[in-house]
């Protein structure tokens, strides 16, 4: 769980619901031993900014090529992206998609809608979106797993790696954890 900045506490408290035990990660020590990665919605330039004030841009992207499984939310999405659209720099590249900011604009600030997200399962996920990012280009490799209706991309998985445009840590929604976890539990198989 990256701990810097922004809206974690959720994240730990849906991790600890599913029997796993969340660590804060603040350090690039904090690392070690981890099964996966977490990262929260926030502000992605502040985060950009701490992660390169405590170093942590190169002992992550180390983590993530073990095959640990690394899930973003929201601006966790941002950091993740490999091309962030207006020419801001990528942060983690680990994702093979393009990323638009804050792409709902003013009127459509904050939503929440049902989504239905079949790799979780039939039930819908219920989905906070705040301020949020959406994705517009995918990589060959990179699995869509739920748009809206109007068919704009919002969550996405690349191998090892996981984000979503929204928060379902703020509607008690786990089975995007629970997927870390279990991808952590088949790597220590
Ligand atoms: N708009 C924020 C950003 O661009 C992301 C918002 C969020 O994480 N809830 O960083």
């Amino acid at each position: 769980m990256l701990a810097l900045q922004g809206a974690f506490a959720e994240h730990v408290a849906a991790l600890r619901a599913i029997g796993a035990e969340p660590v804060e990660v603040r350090l690039p020590a904090d690392l070690d031993g981890l099964g996966g990665l977490v990262l929260p919605g926030g502000e992605s330039t502040t985060m950009r900014k701490l992660i390169d004030r405590w170093e942590l841009r190169e002992p992550i992207l180390d983590f993530a090529a073990t095959g640990a499984p690394i899930f973003g939310t929201c601006a966790g999405m941002i950091i993740l992206a490999n091309e962030i659209a207006g020419g801001e720099a990528p942060v983690l590249p680990l994702l093979d998609v393009t990323v638009q900011r804050n792409a709902f604009g003013r009127q459509l600030d904050s939503f929440e809608t049902q989504l239905s997200v079949p790799g979780l399962g039939a039930e819908p996920v219920h989905a906070v979106f705040i301020r949020a990012p959406v994705i517009e280009r995918i990589g060959p490799s990179v699995e869509v797993m739920a748009q809206l209706p109007d068919g704009r991309i919002v969550a996405v998985r690349e191998g090892n790696v996981m984000a979503t445009s929204f928060h379902p840590e703020l509607a008690g929604e786990t089975r995007f954890h629970q997927l870390v976890v279990d991808i952590a539990m088949t790597q220590a198989g």
